[in-house]
């Protein structure tokens, strides 16, 4: 029987526990530790005839981490904590010999900034130790990647264009919050966007490139180019890309909202001192706007994620699409959730089960679409997140 351990009550840690849950063949017996135990109780006690064990843990702390994991002994730890957290728990990992996986790569908490160069330079000691790390295994990043490998593997000789297009055209019914943890969702709005063309990244104003993209089954939705992970090991791991950039779609609201609280330095992350404590505005707006785990029981609408490529196929030109459109209430039936929690959550599930598995199983440091997808491709649907393409057709955006 293989132990998973899982760090974070967070809304993605509350869909990944459910989900392994679902699966008991795989996750023999499951620990949630986080921060505030309570939580983990909460979402423990709320799954019936599951034996859901639960800890309080820092992940700020590698020796604190070390002890819950030799006294637990899981096959591998699903880290979905926050991403401050990515470097201590890979530490931790090694120390103790498990396996690890994540969903956002690591950012230090003092300087608004995440790529891969961090995580990646563990790749020999994992090596060495025999071990694993799967870094990014949600939805983007993670299943925007393994579409593009699936692409890769079945439809290209050569991608040359890539667009990986995320909409969120839900409503959670609040004047103004984030689908993730607010502290890090802002953090990347909020920095310059970049994009990849022809070998170089240009550096965009925050927010400045934008234009409608039609949307399957949602239609137009004004949508704005910004700097996302994936495109970091996406060109470095399909050097044939030209062009590699990411499109999220904000509402008026949403953005008005923001515009205003960055206005008035609300989004800083610069600790100031009030009345005798250190604190950063952003940390304090965080814990004032609603958590995301809380969003999922009024939400409506759906989200739509999915990559356009266009590239060579026999010589050729060819076009591409995948996605996957879910429903914010499904994602509610089926884990008490919102579809952006679900989106991370299920991916995260069954990486981690092709991991257990010993399927997805290599010692080093990867990205998911080093990895084999098409045994993730053929399971992804089942557990509740069904892939659509459409081949040879028009883009649903001109380039
Ligand atoms: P939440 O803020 O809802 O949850 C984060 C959880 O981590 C909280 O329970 C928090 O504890 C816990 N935590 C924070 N710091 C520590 C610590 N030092 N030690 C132990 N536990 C800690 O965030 P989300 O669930 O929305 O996001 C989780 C992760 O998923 C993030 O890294 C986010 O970037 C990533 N993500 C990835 C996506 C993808 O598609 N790849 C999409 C969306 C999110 P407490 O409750 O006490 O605050």
């Amino acid at each position: 029987m293989k132990k998973v351990l899982i760090i974070g009550a967070g809304g993605v840690g509350n869909v990944v526990v459910r989900k392994c849950a679902q699966v008991p063949e795989v996750f023999g017996q499951i620990m949630l530790a986080s921060r505030t135990k309570s939580k983990c109780d909460a979402i423990a006690n709320d799954i019936p005839g599951a034996n859901i064990l639960t800890a309080q843990v820092d992940a700020d702390n590698v020796p604190e981490l070390v002890s819950l994991i030799k006294s637990f002994q899981p096959y591998m730890v699903i880290n979905v904590a926050l991403p401050y957290q990515d470097l201590t728990i890979m530490d931790a990992c090694l120390e103790t010999g498990v396996h690890y996986l994540d969903t956002a790569n690591y950012e230090p908490k003092d300087v608004a900034k995440f790529e891969y160069s961090w995580q990646w330079a563990y790749q020999e000691r994992f090596k060495e130790k025999g071990l694993m790390a799967l870094l990014g295994c949600g939805f983007d990043p993670g299943q925007s990647q393994i579409y593009v490998a699936h692409a890769a593997k079945h439809h290209f000789d050569e991608i040359h264009y890539l667009d990986i297009v995320d909409c969120n055209a839900g409503d959670h019914g609040q004047a103004f919050a984030t689908n993730f943890n607010p502290e890090i969702n802002i953090r990347e709005i909020t920095q310059p966007g970049r994009y990849y063309e022809n070998g170089e990244w240009v550096e965009i104003p925050a927010m400045s490139i934008h234009k409608p993209i039609d949307y399957p089954r949602i239609g137009p939705k004004e949508s704005y180019v910004l700097y996302h992970e994936e495109l970091e090991s996406l060109v470095k791991n399909f050097p044939t890309i030209k062009r590699a950039r990411f499109w999220m779609t904000f509402g008026q609201q949403y953005i008005t909202h923001l515009t205003v609280l960055q206005n008035v330095g609300m989004t800083s992350i610069k600790p100031i001192k009030i009345q005798g404590v250190e604190i950063a505005p952003l940390e304090f707006l965080k814990a004032v706007l609603p958590e995301p785990g809380s969003l999922g029981e009024n939400y409506t609408g759906e989200t739509s994620i999915g990559c356009q490529i266009k590239g060579i196929k026999d010589g050729k030109d060819k076009t591409y699409f995948i996605w996957n459109n879910c429903k914010h209430q499904d994602a509610y039936k089926d884990c008490k959730a919102q579809g952006v929690s679900y989106t991370t959550g299920v991916p995260a599930m069954l990486g981690a089960k092709l991991m257990m598995e010993g399927v997805w199983m290599k010692p080093g440091v990867y990205n998911t679409e080093e990895m084999d997808p098409d045994p993730f491709m053929s399971q992804i649907g089942k557990y509740g997140l069904p892939w659509e393409e459409s081949v040879g057709l028009e883009l649903p955006h001109e380039y």
